[in-house]
């Protein structure tokens, strides 16, 4: 009843309570956006069950604070480890359930989840020093304490990659954990839990409270006893939870939606701009950071066009299992839905369908055609607003400075792409557009030690490398008089 087999492994669908399974009278439907198919009943959690995790983790606490980076260090690459030994299966779980392309899963997705954990658990070790300097013959120690328990609200595009990129460094800082996954996605996370126990995490450092956002979630982040609550998600909702955040001042990091640009400029390589382009159609669209807005010089317009619906309508669209499989499935009927809605009001509003422009009628499910979208309206909806599917949007500009001034009309500032021919002239562009991320002729380059997150309504806050602890610890100076001391 609280156990499933899928993809080889056992998931409790339970919380993960203080090293416990502990149930709830009610569960909830985890669904494949594969086929529909029912994969698990899982735990339906509520502030009950959110209380006992932050009590559980408020007890842990002493002990892996004390335990110091190094003693953290060891376990958490054993956990990696255990990542690493599962890796295949996990792979598949997380396909069925949230519908990526399993072999991103199995090549780049899962080994990033044990890197996530080796990289922070290392860093806290290696890398997190300040220089000590003097003030008058003082001097100034800089640490990071660790600050109590961090609420960690996950979403359900990359579900264990993001969850352990919160994880990874939480745990490291000294800090204990409550997760909670997202609803459409929770399988991953309930494993997770148990590979933890496995690896020598000690009972309430690490815990999983399954249910949904304005239940399980929205008594997480009110909950006085947390220290931290790190979010990836949606702007409304990012809304709700630092209001939350507010009664108690916690501190929030957030990770929030973007609508970032892609920017082509004449003289830009248009193989190049064309491949990059087509890549934001990566995860069918589910990406925060794509670059949805593709701002393509005048001059070469009709040429990248051209080539890029080309190469869009060669991706290969099905079952995210099969090795062929470009572009899979949407995650969920809502959201599919949501996304048609997008690009009907943008043809009513007077835009051009160019490619794509409604699900694929051959698979049937929830699968989205990729879509081009021509000639909307400046400032309409599919030109600012996050449609988080297979839906770009082009547009053309005749001078740099429009392409910049175009790139920032939007409320969002996660990310940019510029595809340009000239160093000085990408350095010129880059220079005034608003993004954490910006990528010159290249495209998803993550390096766990950069600093990351969004401007204007895009986030609140860097994670990354020393930012990462900045965030989940406490930075304390200690200063050292000179005089004093009895030796
Ligand atoms: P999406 O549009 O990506 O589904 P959400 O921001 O609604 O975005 O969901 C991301 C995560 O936030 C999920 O784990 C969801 O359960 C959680 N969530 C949703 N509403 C709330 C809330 N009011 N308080 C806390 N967490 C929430």
């Amino acid at each position: 009843m609280h156990q499933v087999t899928l993809a080889g492994l056992t998931v409790d669908t339970r919380h993960f309570i203080g090293g416990e399974r502990v149930a709830s009278p009610e569960t909830f439907e985890s669904v494949s956006p594969i086929d529909g198919a029912v994969l698990a009943h899982v735990a339906r959690g509520g502030s009950a069950e959110v209380n006992r995790a932050v009590d559980a983790a408020r007890a842990a606490f002493p002990g892996w604070r004390d335990l110091g980076a190094d003693g953290r260090r060891e376990i958490l690459h054993r956990l990696a480890d255990l990542v690493e030994r599962d890796l295949e299966q996990l792979a598949n779980l997380e396909t069925l359930d949230n519908g990526s392309l399993l072999r991103s899963h199995r090549r780049g997705v899962m080994p990033r989840v044990a890197m996530n954990l080796r990289f922070f658990a290392d860093w806290a070790v290696e890398k997190l020093h300040h220089p000590v300097w003097q003030t008058r013959g003082h001097d100034n120690v800089v640490s990071w304490d660790p600050s109590g328990v961090a609420a960690l609200i996950t979403p359900w595009n990359a579900p264990l990659m993001l969850a352990t990129w919160k994880i990874g460094p939480a745990l490291a800082a000294g800090d204990t954990v409550v997760l909670k996954p997202a609803e459409w996605t929770p399988l991953s996370a309930s494993y997770f839990a148990d590979l933890a126990a496995e690896a020598g995490v000690p009972a309430g450092v690490f815990n999983v409270v399954q249910g949904f956002g304005a239940e399980a979630g929205a008594a997480l982040v009110a909950h006085p006893g947390i220290a931290r609550i790190s979010f990836t998600g949606s702007v409304p909702t990012a809304k709700a939870i630092a209001r939350s955040a507010a009664d108690n001042l916690t501190p929030v990091s957030f990770e929030l939606g973007g609508k970032s640009p892609l920017i082509v400029t004449d003289d830009a390589d248009l193989d190049l701009a064309v491949e990059l382009a087509v890549e934001q159609y990566d995860n069918a669209g589910q990406v925060c950071l794509s670059g949805t807005r593709l701002l393509v010089h005048e001059n070469i317009a009709d040429r990248f066009q051209q080539a890029f619906a080309a190469k869009a309508q060669q991706l290969r669209q099905g079952d995210p299992r099969d090795e062929a499989t470009q572009i899979g499935p949407q995650i969920h009927r809502v959201h599919l839905e949501r996304i048609q809605g997008f690009v009907e009001r943008a043809t009513a509003d007077g835009a051009r369908v160019v490619i794509g422009g409604g699900p694929n009628d051959e698979l049937g499910g929830l699968y989205f055609r990729p879509t081009l979208i021509a000639d909307a309206k400046p400032g309409s909806e599919i030109l600012t607003a996050e449609v988080f599917g297979p839906v770009l949007a082009m547009q053309t500009f005749a001078s740099d400075d429009e392409a910049v001034t175009l790139a920032n009309n939007t409320e969002f500032g996660l990310a940019a792409v510029v595809v340009c021919g000239d160093r000085d002239r990408a350095e010129r562009l880059t220079k005034n557009l608003v993004a954490g991320t910006i990528w010159v002729n290249c495209f998803f380059v993550r390096d766990l030690a950069a600093p990351f997150g969004g401007s204007k309504k895009s986030g609140i806050g860097r994670e990354g490398g020393t930012w990462s602890f900045d965030f989940y610890a406490d930075v304390k100076n200690t200063v050292y008089a000179p005089t004093g001391w009895k030796e």
